[in-house]
């Protein structure tokens, strides 16, 4: 096992958990350390758990152009500071997506807006590129857990956000 040298220290003082930290792969590890002007993941999960918001994740597999599919990652019910969280990690506001063929849109005038990320991958990329992509992803959902009020139980697998949420 490698020593971890040094380990991300967040705005409210609290450091990274180190067993967290080296289960984590290069990819969770790097999300860990653009967040670190905001309060870490347990400040931020008894924040949201004070507010009584419980924030789900829908992860699915959208067709988004002819030739090029994408790895979907849609999270509801987001406030302060997990939108800053999200907003450091390469997500970005939109507008719910209804099903596979209908990605949501632009986040102006929709209430129940949600935060998005995309992997894009061609539809002719060799089958074991998109199942590391795939494992990239289910590490990234390990690390965004941390910060929900249900943890694990929040994160869905090829499922979207129900209407009206
Ligand atoms: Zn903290």
């Amino acid at each position: 096992m490698t020593a971890v040298k040094s380990l991300p220290v967040y705005s409210c003082g609290h450091v990274h958990l180190i067993d967290a930290y080296e289960r984590a792969d290069d990819h969770s590890q790097t999300l860990s350390w653009a967040a670190t002007t905001l309060p870490c993941s347990k400040c931020c999960r008894e924040g949201l758990m004070s507010l009584d918001l419980s924030p789900q994740v829908y992860v699915n597999l959208q067709q988004l152009s002819p030739g090029m599919a994408a790895f979907v990652i849609e999270v509801s019910e987001v406030v302060q500071p997990l939108d800053g969280v999200l907003d450091l990690t390469g997500y970005s506001r939109r507008a719910p997506s209804k099903d596979e063929l209908h990605p949501g849109g632009d986040a102006f005038d929709v209430p129940c807006a949600v935060w998005r990320k995309e992997y894009w991958f061609a539809n002719e990329t060799e089958p074991m590129h998109v199942i590391a992509l795939l494992r990239h992803l289910k590490q990234e959902m390990r690390w965004l857990e941390t910060y929900l009020p249900a943890g694990e139980r929040a994160v869905h697998f090829a499922d979207f956000v129900p209407p009206n949420n």
